[in-house]
C-alpha cells in the first residue's frame, strides 16, 4: 500500500503504466532471426573512427533482413553540441551508413518506434520507473552531495566497494510520510533501484564477442532518475532497447563492467535481455613506446573520420577497411570474391578480436589502392570532381576546364585484367595527372642513370622524327626497337643480357628515356595511352624542351 502511495507521491501526473507502452510498441513484424541493432551515440557532433566502427558492426550485424536504428542519447547535456545530431548522421552517411530508422537530424526521425531522442522519452522512463516505485524496487533518495562524498571516503579508507547500497543506502526504506516532507520542503532527491543483488552473488553471460563472462552481480542502488527527473544511460537504454525491441547491443568493451547493473535491471523490469556484443577498442602501434595503445582523438589525426574525408579515401575502401579490422577472414574471402558486394560477406560477431584490432594506415591505403582500381573512368571522375570541389580548387578548375580530357586522362589502363593501382586517396591525383597539365607539369624530375647524355640527345632527337601520332597502339614499341638497334641498343633485354658489351643498353631504355622527356617520371602507366591523350603538339613540345635541357 506504501508502495503505491509513494509511486502515487513521486509520480502523480503520470497516468500511463508500462502495459501501455508494451501496447504501443509490439513486436516488430521480421523474418524469423532478424537482427535489431542500434548506434546510440551522444550527439556530440564528433564521429571517432572507434564509433564510425561501431555504426559500421551495428549496421554489418542487422544484414540486410533486420533493422539497423540511430538512437541519440542526450541524457547528459554537458557532452552535447548545437546541431550535433545531424553532425553524426551526416559523418555515418559520408560512410554510406543510414540507419533503417531513427534520428534523421536535431528535430526529424522516422521509424514507428520512436522518439528515438532520450530527452524526448522522460514520460516513458517515469512510467516504468513508477511501476518499479510500486514494486518496492526503487525509491527517492535524498542523500546531499555532500553525505555522497563522506560515504566515499569511509569507503576509500576500509577499502570497501564503493558506491551506495547495503548500510550505506540511507533511503532504502523512507516512508512516504518522510519524503513527502522532505520534498514539501523543496529538498532535491534522486530515484535509485533497490537492488536485489546479493553480495556474493555472481553472474555469468555470454557476450557475443568475449565469449562467456562471469562477474559479481550487482549490489549497488544505482541511480535510475537524476535530480532533473531525466533517466541515467544505465535505465535508458534498458528501457529503451526493451521498447525499441533491440536484439544485439554492439557497443564498446568501456561498457562491459555495467552488465551486472544491465541485466539486473533488464530482470526487475521483466524485460527479456537483449544479447550483449563488446567491441575491443581499435588499437594503435605507439611510436614513442612501440607498445599498443587506444587510437586516440588527441594524439591521433585519423581517429576523426573527418581526416578520411580530407584526404580523400573513398567510403567503400574505408568501408573494405573497417571489415577487415572487423573480420580478419574477410582479406581472404574479398580475395576470392573479388566482385561481389560487401554485403554478401557472412560477418560475423564472434569472429572479431578480443584483443583490439590494430590500426593500420599501409594497409588502410593498399585496401584503398585496390578498391579505386577496380573503379570505372566515370566513378573516378565523378568522386574527384567531388573531392577536388571541397579540398583542392586548383585541381578542380583544371579537370572541369575540358572533363574529356579528365576522363582521357583516368581511362589510361582503366577496366583492364590487371588495372594499375597507382591512387590511394583522392589527394594523390594531382600528382598522378601532374604530367597532364602544364601548370602542374614540374618538368623532368629525373633520368634513368643508365643512359649518357649524348644517347638521350639522339633518342629523342631521332623518335622526335619518327614520331606519328596517328600510328597504332601495336606499332609504338616496335618503332622504338627500331630505334634502339639504329642507336646502338639491343632490341629486347634478352639480346642485351646475352651480350652486354656489345649494347650501350636495350630498347627498354630507349623507352625509358622518351618517357621522361614526356613525362617527367620514370614510372608512369602505358606511355602510348599518355601520348594520346596529351596530343601531337604537347608530345612535341615535351621533347623539344626535354632535348634542350639535356
Ligand atoms: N550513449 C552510449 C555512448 O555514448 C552508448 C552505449 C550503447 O551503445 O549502449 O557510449
Amino acid at each position: 500500500m506504501d508502495n503505491l502511495k509513494m509511486a502515487e507521491l513521486l509520480f502523480g501526473s503520470i497516468d500511463k503504466t508500462p502495459e501501455d507502452y508494451e501496447a504501443m510498441y509490439p513486436k516488430r513484424q521480421l523474418p524469423e532471426g532478424a537482427r535489431v541493432t542500434r548506434f546510440a551515440p551522444s550527439p556530440t557532433g564528433f564521429l571517432h573512427f572507434g564509433s564510425l566502427f561501431a555504426a559500421f558492426i551495428a549496421a554489418k550485424t542487422a544484414g540486410n533482413d533486420g533493422v539497423f536504428y540511430l538512437r541519440i542519447e542526450d541524457t547528459d547535456k554537458k557532452r552535447e553540441v548545437e546541431n550535433g545530431v545531424i553532425g553524426m548522421v551526416n559523418g555515418l552517411k559520408d560512410f554510406g551508413i543510414v540507419p533503417d530508422e531513427g534520428a534523421l537530424n536535431e528535430t526529424d526521425e522516422s521509424g514507428d518506434y520512436g522518439p528515438y531522442t532520450q530527452s524526448r522519452r522522460n514520460h516513458i522512463y517515469h512510467a516504468y520507473v513508477k511501476s518499479l516505485v510500486e514494486r518496492g524496487l526503487a525509491y527517492p533518495c535524498f542523500m546531499t552531495e555532500g553525505e555522497i562524498a563522506g560515504v566515499r571516503e569511509a569507503q576509500e579508507k576500509d577499502k570497501e566497494l564503493p558506491g551506495i547500497y547495503g548500510k550505506y543506502a540511507k533511503y532504502r526504506d523512507i516512508t512516504v510520510d518522510e519524503a513527502k516532507a522532505r520534498i514539501e520542503n523543496g529538498d532535491e532527491y534522486v530515484v535509485r533501484l533497490k537492488s536485489p543483488g546479493k553480495p556474493d552473488g555472481r553472474i555469468a553471460f555470454k557476450d557475443e564477442v568475449k565469449g562467456k563472462v562471469e562477474m559479481p552481480e550487482n549490489i549497488l542502488d544505482i541511480v535510475l532518475l537524476k535530480k532533473d527527473g531525466t533517466p541515467t544511460y544505465h535505465f535508458a537504454h534498458a528501457v529503451d532497447d526493451h521498447l525499441m525491441h533491440t536484439t544485439h547491443v554492439t557497443r564498446g568493451d568501456e561498457w562491459l563492467s555495467s552488465v551486472p547493473i544491465h541485466l539486473q535491471l533488464f530482470y526487475v523490469l521483466g524485460f527479456k535481455a537483449p544479447k550483449y556484443a563488446h567491441i575491443s577498442p581499435i588499437m594503435k602501434e605507439d611510436a614513442e613506446t612501440g607498445g599498443k595503445r587506444k587510437l586516440s582523438k588527441r594524439k591521433d589525426p585519423e581517429a576523426a573520420v573527418s581526416f578520411y574525408a580530407e584526404a580523400g579515401y573513398p567510403a567503400g575502401a574505408v568501408n573494405e577497411y573497417l571489415m577487415t579490422i572487423a573480420n580478419s577472414n574477410y582479406e581472404d574471402w574479398r580475395r576470392a570474391n573479388k566482385d561481389e558486394s560487401i554485403d554478401k560477406f557472412g560477418f560475423m560477431l564472434s569472429k572479431m578480436s578480443k584483443a583490439g584490432a590494430l590500426f593500420d594506415m599501409i594497409k588502410l591505403h593498399d585496401i584503398s589502392k585496390t578498391y579505386i582500381s577496380t573503379m570505372n573512368t566515370e566513378e573516378v571522375f565523378d568522386a574527384v570532381t567531388a573531392w577536388s570541389a571541397e579540398y583542392d580548387s586548383e585541381l578542380n578548375s583544371l579537370i572541369m576546364r575540358d572533363t574529356d580530357y579528365a576522363k582521357s586522362i583516368f581511362s589510361i589502363e582503366r577496366g583492364n585484367k590487371k588495372p594499375r593501382k597507382d591512387i590511394g586517396k583522392w589527394s594523390e591525383v594531382k600528382d598522378y595527372i601532374a604530367y597532364f597539365y602544364d601548370e602542374l607539369f614540374d618538368g623532368v624530375l629525373g633520368w634513368a642513370e643508365n643512359v649518357a647524355d649524348e644517347d638521350k640527345k639522339a633518342i629523342l632527337t631521332a623518335y622526335l622524327e619518327k614520331y606519328d601520332h596517328t600510328a597504332p597502339q601495336e606499332e609504338w614499341f616496335p618503332t622504338v626497337q627500331v630505334l634502339a638497334e639504329e642507336l646502338g641498343f639491343a632490341k629486347s633485354p634478352k639480346d642485351y643480357k646475352a651480350d652486354p658489351d656489345a649494347y650501350k643498353g636495350h630498347a627498354g631504355d630507349v623507352a625509358g628515356v622518351i618517357r621522361v622527356a614526356v613525362t617527367g617520371r620514370l614510372n608512369t602507366p602505358d606511355l602510348y595511352s599518355i601520348m594520346q591523350t596529351l596530343g601531337n603538339d604537347k608530345v612535341r613540345e615535351r621533347i623539344n624542351t626535354a632535348i634542350e635541357k639535356i
